[in-house]
C-alpha cells in the first residue's frame, strides 16, 4: 500500500531533514572530533582505525551512535506504514451497530473512532497524531515510536554536538601561535562549524520540546487532532502509556526496531466528563484481538525485525571498518 504522498514539497522536506543529519554528522567527525582529538601515533590508539586519543574515541563512538540511530529513526519513521486502516479490519461482532461509522472520503466501511482521516496521505489512520512534513508522512500509532526515538536522538545529538563544537571554538581562541588558522581549509572548515552549530541549537529546541510534548501526549492517550476535538483516551500511568504507544517489549524502547503493539480498534475517545464519571469503564471491554490473534503475529514480526536490525547495524559497522582500513 502506498502511504507516501504525491506532495513534492514534503518530500523535498523529508529529503532536506536527512541531508542536514548527514551533513551534520560529516561535519563533526571531520572537522571537530577526528581534528581536535587527533592521535596519530597507531600504538596510542584506544582503537587503531579511529585516529583518536582515548577520550576522543568514546566521543566519536558515542556521537556516530546517536548519529546512527536518530538517523535510521528518520527513515523508519518515514517509511513505516503509519497505520492505514485497511478495508480487512472490520468490527467485532458484539461491536455495536450503532457505532460502526464509515469514512466517506476512503470509501471505509469502518472508521474505527480512534481513526482519523488524513487529507494529505488519503487515508484513514489510527491513533493519528499529524501529518508531519519533516517525515513526509502521518505519525500514526505504527510509527510513533520511530519518531519519538528520532526527535529524542536528534535532540541529544545536537546537545552533544553544540558542547563539542564551543569546546572547540573555545581552543581555537587559546590558539597563539596560528597552528590552527595557519592551515589551509581553515576559513571554510570554520564556517562549516558555525554552521553546524546554528543548525544544533534550531534542532535541539525543535526536537527536544517534541519529546516533552509526545510523553506528555502518551500519558493523556491522547493524540494532538484528539487534542484539538477536546476528546480524550482511557487514563493511564506513564509505563502503561509507553507500553500502549512504543510497545510492550520495554527492554527495545530504546532502539527503532518495531514495536510489540496491541491494537485495540474498538477503542473510543471520551469527553473529560466521561472520564472523570468512569463511563469509560462499560465501554473498554470491547476487544479486538479477543484470541490474541495478532498479538502472536506482532510479537513474531518484532522477533524478526529486531534480528533484521541488529544485522544490518553489524554490516554497516563491517563495511565502515572496511572502507577506513582500504582508504
Ligand atoms: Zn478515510
Ligand atoms: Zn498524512
Amino acid at each position: 500500500m502506498k502511504i507516501r504522498t504525491n506532495n513534492i514539497g514534503g518530500f523535498f522536506i523529508f529529503l532536506l531533514t536527512l541531508a542536514l543529519l548527514v551533513f551534520g554528522i560529516i561535519v563533526m567527525n571531520y572537522l571537530c572530533i577526528l581534528y581536535w582529538f587527533e592521535e596519530p601515533a597507531v600504538e596510542k590508539r584506544m582503537v587503531s582505525v579511529i585516529p583518536t586519543t582515548n577520550i576522543g574515541t568514546v566521543i566519536f563512538i558515542l556521537f556516530n551512535f546517536l548519529g546512527y540511530l536518530s538517523t535510521v529513526s528518520h527513515l523508519r519513521a518515514s517509511l513505516t506504514d503509519p497505520g492505514i486502516i485497511t478495508p480487512d479490519i472490520l468490527p467485532p461482532s458484539d461491536f455495536p451497530k450503532e457505532d460502526i461509522k464509515p469514512c466517506k472520503k476512503c470509501n471505509l466501511k469502518w472508521k474505527p473512532m480512534r481513526a482519523h482521516h488524513c487529507s494529505e496521505c488519503n487515508v484513514c489512520i489510527f491513533k493519528m497524531d499529524h501529518h508531519c512534513p519533516w517525515i513526509n508522512s502521518c505519525v500514526g500509532i505504527k510509527n510513533t515510536k520511530y519518531f519519538f526515538l528520532f526527535t529524542l536522538y536528534t535532540g541529544l545529538g545536537a546537545l552533544f554536538a553544540i558542547a563539542l563544537l564551543i569546546t572547540g571554538f573555545i581552543l581555537l581562541l587559546q590558539d597563539t601561535t596560528d597552528t590552527h588558522y595557519s592551515k589551509s581549509g581553515y576559513p571554510v572548515a570554520f564556517f562549516l562549524c558555525v554552521c553546524v552549530l546554528i543548525e544544533s541549537i534550531l534542532f535541539s529546541f525543535f526536537t527536544l520540546e517534541l519529546v516533552g510534548e509526545q510523553i506528555e501526549s502518551f500519558q493523556d492517550n491522547q493524540t494532538y487532532i484528539d487534542d484539538l476535538k477536546d476528546l480524550i483516551g482511557v487514563p493511564l500511568t506513564l509505563g502503561e502509556a509507553f507500553k500502549e504507544w512504543i510497545g510492550e517489549d520495554w527492554t527495545f524502547w530504546w532502539l527503532p526496531t518495531q514495536p510489540v503493539l496491541k491494537l485495540n480498534y474498538c477503542s473510543r475517545l471520551y469527553k473529560m466528563q466521561e472520564i472523570i464519571s468512569r463511563k469509560y469503564q462499560e465501554y473498554e471491554k470491547l476487544e479486538y484481538d479477543t484470541t490474541g490473534k495478532y498479538k502472536a503475529i506482532a510479537l513474531q514480526e518484532a522477533k524478526q525485525d529486531r534480528l533484521k536490525f541488529f544485522g544490518f547495524t553489524v554490516a554497516m559497522v563491517v563495511t565502515l571498518y572496511f572502507i577506513v582500513v582500504m582508504f
